[in-house]
């Protein structure tokens, strides 16, 4: 269920493909990012006191390991090396400002699954060495229980999750709804076990101390634009060059704007507004404590939570841009689709008023996994992707890369899928054809304004 509307989601959002932004004057360089690419700071980054920056590279360096993209899963790949290899010299490249991508964009959800898979020991493994770092790295960043809806906004659906409920869940039903979160949009919900939320932005700093610890070199404003390999693999970016024994691509959806993985994965824009900073009276009259998360599992998922700090967000699905662009033109188009989206489910919020929205990109595969392993040469690997549910994924992956990198022995090895097990992702030109038609029906409005 949950992966085929996850690859439905995938090939439907490259629908909004005719939103071109042209290919002159993107590239930096060769290949690597887009040079327009302007990020605006999401919620959780102003609540973060500010991570002291690093330096450019310049000139030339040799290391054991480089890692490409400073988010959190190019961060933790950083540390595991450095606790498994501390006699390793460890280098990561980071295009704009550590943890800037989703990372720091993120809704906060934490979950002992992986989607698109059935075992339950591995994810559960994985989350353990998530909360065992957040925990021996002392970082605060709110990681704590939530209680969490998913939503179903048909009669039809709520009736079917209703029957087939997972163990350890409770059925809330629209009256409930009504009563206890002031909303008579949907026909019912499930209360699920097992969730957690965490701070991203505070996250994120925590990731970049843990890292500076082990002194591992954190470049910043450091693209890189060329990929050679080789042995040692060389990395180009505007400012120097660095040879690696060991590369490890943690660019997530900005991968195929690197040249790799094209056909295996593509960037899907969210987009996220959030209230101002409620009243405590306000949260408990909502219900807002009594269910802080809340999902409805749709083929454009919609998540709303309220924040540690008490704002109220909603995180919509916007599309893919052509060309796998990671910079959504319509900016006003998205806040207009989110607004009327909040509203529509919390009528309340119309006199609340909406404060600060930001974008992101998370980068999807058909599979519904990650894509770990070899991409050019053995020396040469990626820890890319997210599919729902990408924090507590993301640093497994991180782990798991690294050990096979250092050729340190775990038992789950045999979970990492490489690019060789993804399905192929239909090309730009059927990605903007024929998926157009599908996007139009499911997000009216914004196809609307984008055509
Ligand atoms: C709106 C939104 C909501 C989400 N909600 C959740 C959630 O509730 N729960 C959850 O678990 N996950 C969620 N995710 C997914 C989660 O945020 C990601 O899976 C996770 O942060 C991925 O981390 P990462 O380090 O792999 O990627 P990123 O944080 O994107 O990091 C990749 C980094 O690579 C850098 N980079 C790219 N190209 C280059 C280059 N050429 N040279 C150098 N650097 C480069 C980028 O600048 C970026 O900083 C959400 C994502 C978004 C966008």
């Amino acid at each position: 269920m949950i992966s085929s509307s996850h690859a439905l989601l995938a090939l439907c959002a490259g629908g909004a493909a005719l939103a071109a932004p042209g290919l002159g004057g993107m590239l930096f360089g060769a290949r690597g990012v887009e040079s327009g690419e302007k990020r605006t700071e999401a919620l959780w980054t102003s609540e973060t006191p500010s991570i002291e920056p690093c330096p450019r590279l310049e000139g030339e360096r040799r290391v054991d390991l480089a890692i490409v993209g400073g988010g959190c899963t190019g961060l933790a790949g950083a540390y595991y090396a450095k606790k498994l290899r501390p006699d390793w010299s460890v280098a990561v490249l980071e295009s704009h400002r550590l943890g800037s991508g989703a990372s720091s964009r993120n809704s906060g959800a934490v979950y002992a699954r992986y989607w698109g898979l059935d075992d339950e020991e591995m994810p559960r493994r994985g989350f353990e060495r998530l909360a065992r770092f957040i925990e021996e790295e002392e970082i605060e960043c709110d990681f704590r229980p939530s209680p969490t809806l998913e939503l179903f906004a048909s009669r039809r659906s709520a009736k079917k999750a209703e029957t087939c409920l997972e163990p350890g869940s409770r059925w809330v039903p629209a009256e409930d709804l009504r009563r206890g979160a002031h909303s008579d949009y949907y026909a019912g919900a499930a209360q699920l076990p097992g969730y957690y939320t965490v701070h991203p932005g505070k996250l994120v700093a925590g990731h970049v101390r843990a890292t500076r610890r082990l002194e591992v070199d954190l470049y910043e404003n450091s693209p890189v634009v060329q990929v050679k390999k080789g042995n040692p693999a060389v990395l180009v970016t505007p400012g120097g060059i660095i040879r690696a024994d060991h590369v490890l691509l943690a660019t997530n959806a900005y991968t195929p704007r690197l040249g790799f993985l094209k056909a295996a994965m593509m960037p899907v824009h969210q987009y996220t507004f959030a209230t101002r900073k409620l009243s405590d009276s306000e949260i408990s009259g909502y219900g807002l404590d009594r269910w802080p998360l809340r999902f409805e599992r749709s083929i454009l998922p919609v998540t709303n939570f309220l924040t540690p700090s008490g704002h109220l967000c909603i995180r919509i699905v916007l599309g893919y841009a052509s060309f796998n662009s990671c910079v959504w033109k319509d900016i006003e188009g998205a806040r207009y689709l989110a607004k009327r989206m909040f509203e529509q489910r919390y009528p309340w919020i119309a006199d609340i008023g909406l404060e600060q929205g930001w974008q992101g990109v998370t980068g999807h595969t058909l599979r519904v996994r990650e894509i770990s392993g070899p991409v050019m040469g053995a020396n040469i690997q990626s820890a890319v992707a997210f599919n729902g549910l990408g924090i507590m994924p993301g640093h497994n992956t991180a782990y798991l890369s690294v050990c096979r990198i250092t050729g340190h022995p775990d038992q789950d090895l045999r979970y990492m899928l490489g690019k060789g097990a993804q399905i192929p992702i239909p090309g730009e030109f059927y990605r903007s054809m024929l998926l157009k038609p599908a996007m139009k029906i499911l997000t009216p409005d914004q196809s609307a304004r984008l055509s």
